[in-house]
């Protein structure tokens, strides 16, 4: 039998009870055999779930996997987690990226133990009350922890929904999204909700990847009307992406009596509560030298001998990238004052690494 000629259920069918039941009985058998073997999966301990879920959120499992074991090691439990100290599980954060994940851990995990005394949110809208939990997370912990037949959708999951009904609009339209997580919604419901969530997920990360799918093993490919249709290569339909804006960033190794002058972000917005070496963008026009010397002087309030060239770092983050330039500097006059920055240290190098530093800053340390 060809492609063509195959049977297979026309886009209305899989809102039918018995493709439904089908579908969801091939994605569960699938991922009980084939998800891949992480040391957190499997448990339904909910803190153990939640910091997984948060960890790998915009995160692959291979990236994210040692650090869910790190942070669990440390803080096993929403006490242990609740009493430490922000700099600490922002330290055990370094390098994961996205730092709002971790400073709402701690702050939900303050919020449980103070208001709840310690009980853990027990269903998906229980969830949704904590910091840094939206629908996707209430809905994956839930479902894992709980058994709730609570909705995933996430950028895997919307994938591999536009190929299953072999979707002609963009994902990134809110009223599309909308009608994703109705579909998640009539999917999930029934035995192991959990099972199903992370299965569809799966699907998405391991078989029906962003490019070169793999059609042939999938174990839904005859629920798939992409795959009917011969679509997959187009599925799913984007929006166009707007460029991504680029920022020179000039960066001053300030160095005193042996030590560097570094300062702690504010808590909120990007790496807020992290440590940086101070700096800033280059307006158009200007020299790095000038624009050291003007963020400096607004920033902290001293002057600087600019010395040597470091490096030039690239970094990207999800919203713009920048080119970050080093320069070693002396401090020449002046007492610095945190205007830009919660807190300033002068630094030995040696001790750098009890700080928590972005990654963009740790492309240049080893070289100061
Ligand atoms: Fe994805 Fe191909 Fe499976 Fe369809 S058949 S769900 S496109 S891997």
């Amino acid at each position: 039998m060809t492609r063509k000629q195959r049977a297979t259920p026309s886009a209305a069918d899989i809102q039918s009870a018995a493709h439904r039941a089908a579908f969801r009985r091939a994605i569960i058998q699938w991922f009980r055999r084939a998800a891949r073997p992480v040391s957190w999966r499997g448990t339904k301990d909910p803190y153990a779930v939640w910091i997984a879920e948060i960890a790998l959120q915009q995160t692959r499992v291979e990236q994210g996997t040692p650090y869910i074991e790190r942070f669990l090691h440390r803080f096993p439990d929403v006490r242990a987690l609740a009493s430490a100290d922000l700099d600490e599980v922002l330290k055990l954060w370094e390098g994961l990226g996205y730092y709002a994940r971790a400073r709402n851990l701690h702050a939900a995990a303050r919020r449980i133990v103070d208001d709840r005394s310690g009980r853990m949110p027990a269903s998906a809208t229980e969830w949704l009350d904590m910091p840094g939990v939206g629908r996707y997370t209430a809905g994956a912990i839930a479902s894992i922890a709980f058994g709730e037949a609570a909705p995933v959708l996430d950028g895997n999951v919307k994938r591999v929904l536009a190929r299953l009904i072999d979707l002609d609009q963009s994902i990134d339209d809110p009223k599309v999204t909308e009608r994703l997580w109705e579909l998640m919604d009539s999917l999930v419901k029934g035995a192991s909700p959990g099972d199903f969530n992370q299965g569809m997920m799966e699907l998405g990360a391991q078989i029906c990847t962003p490019s070169a799918p793999g059609c042939l093993v999938c174990p839904v490919q005859k629920f798939c009307h992409a795959h009917t249709a011969g679509t997959v290569p187009s599925r799913p339909l984007r929006r166009a992406k707007a460029a991504t804006p680029h920022y020179d960033v000039v960066i001053a190794a300030i160095r005193k009596n042996g030590r560097y002058l570094v300062g702690k972000r504010p808590p909120g917005g990007l790496l807020g509560g992290l440590w940086e070496f101070p700096g800033g963008k280059v307006k158009t026009g200007e020299t790095h030298a000038a624009a050291l010397r003007r963020e400096i002087s607004e920033e902290l309030g001293i002057r600087i001998t600019i010395g040597e060239h470091v490096a030039t770092v690239d970094h990207a983050y999800s919203h713009f990238s920048v080119s970050l330039h080093v320069y070693r500097c002396e401090h020449r006059s002046g007492k610095a004052a945190p205007r830009a920055h919660t807190e300033l240290r002068w630094v030995a190098k040696k001790d750098f690494s009890a700080l928590a530093f972005p990654k963009a800053n740790h492309k240049f340390l080893d070289l100061l």
